[in-house]
């Protein structure tokens, strides 16, 4: 035995008779806390203050018809390649609360806790609204980005009242027209009546207050609509931008980015035009890799914002990095 090892084999008895009397409490473990901690974020774009809001996720079951165009195993092995798990597909949801200073702007709602039995894991966003300080009676205005389910749930409380009892209601004008549309409906096949029925249930009692706009404007001062036609006839993207800096909302532009970021032309199964929805992708994507913008998507990892750069096949998320500082 050299020297050396002698000596630490020295050291660990002298630590082990050390142990032996210290009083058993000393090793008792802490409890562990079995729950995930409050999902919010906050940083600035310019003066502008934003707060992500996280709705939880969507544990979706991969089957061979959730990306259209490739192959089951070519998406197992993107997924596996992202270090996720290849039998289903993590689907968060985050919001943005943006802060002018003078206005309190909502971007989308979250599922509103109505999607359960299909997406146990969702429905946090009531929950993370409060941990990050803010009461949905001091919201003056939602924008929403189209009418799938977990975007606009959250307008609603379970009981059926305004979630954000002071806020106006602004929805892109071709996502009316096309869900409260009641030929539409009578045509939709099975699977895609749940979402008509429920534009009516979040909007039907409300119309009246609903404000209906063309994307293509600035709605607030410097939040602009952006038309993103494809994942739905009206799907609306938004850019923020105060000072010298920008964020673009995405929206559903594109889901998982390890899927649809590193391979913008695959067609997830949820974009109702999927060639349109493939176009519109590049566009944003494009812009915010020209513009080092900040993008933001609302089903990337929370916080669901970070950089766009292009690669030979397509582009790279590369996530914002958390900051202490605002
Ligand atoms: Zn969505």
């Amino acid at each position: 035995m050299s020297d050396l090892s002698r000596r630490h084999l020295l050291a660990g008895s002298a630590m082990a008779a050390v142990a032996a009397t210290l009083p058993k409490a000393a090793h008792a473990a802490a409890p562990q806390s079995g729950q995930q901690g409050p999902g919010f974020y906050r940083f600035k774009i310019g003066n502008y203050e934003v707060t992500a809001i996280n709705d939880g996720t969507w544990y979706r079951k991969l089957d061979a018809s959730f990306v259209r165009n490739a192959a089951l195993p070519d998406v197992q092995k993107a997924l596996a390649d992202a270090f996720l798990p290849t039998d289903v597909v993590p689907i968060p949801f985050t919001t943005l609360v943006v802060n002018t200073g003078s206005k309190l702007i909502a971007l989308d709602t979250g599922t509103g806790a109505a999607l359960g039995a299909m997406m146990p894991q969702a429905g946090t966003f009531a929950t993370n609204l409060a941990a990050a300080g803010i009461d949905p009676k001091s919201v003056d205005a939602i924008y929403i980005s189209h009418f799938h389910p977990d975007h606009i749930n959250g307008i609603k409380s379970k009981d059926g009242s305004l979630f954000f009892p002071n806020a106006s209601i602004n929805v892109p004008e071709a996502e009316w027209a096309f869900w409260m549309d009641d030929g539409n409906m009578t045509r939709a096949p099975e699977a895609a009546q749940f979402a008509f029925k429920n534009s009516r249930r979040i909007f039907g009692d409300v119309a009246g207050k609903v404000q209906r706009f063309v994307p293509g404007k600035e709605v607030e001062p410097g939040i602009t609509s952006i038309a993103a036609p494809g994942h739905t006839p009206g799907h609306t993207a938004y850019s923020i931008a105060n000072g010298n800096k920008s964020l673009l909302y995405v929206a559903d532009a594109t889901n998982n980015p390890w899927l649809f970021v590193r391979n913008p032309e695959w067609q997830a199964v949820f974009d109702a035009d999927p060639n349109k929805a493939t176009e519109t992708r590049k566009m944003l994507l494009d812009r915010a890799a020209a513009d080092k913008m900040l993008a933001h998507g609302y089903h990337w990892p929370f916080p669901a914002s970070g950089y766009i750069t292009k690669t030979a096949k397509g582009y790279e998320l590369v996530p914002a990095m958390w900051s202490p500082n605002l």
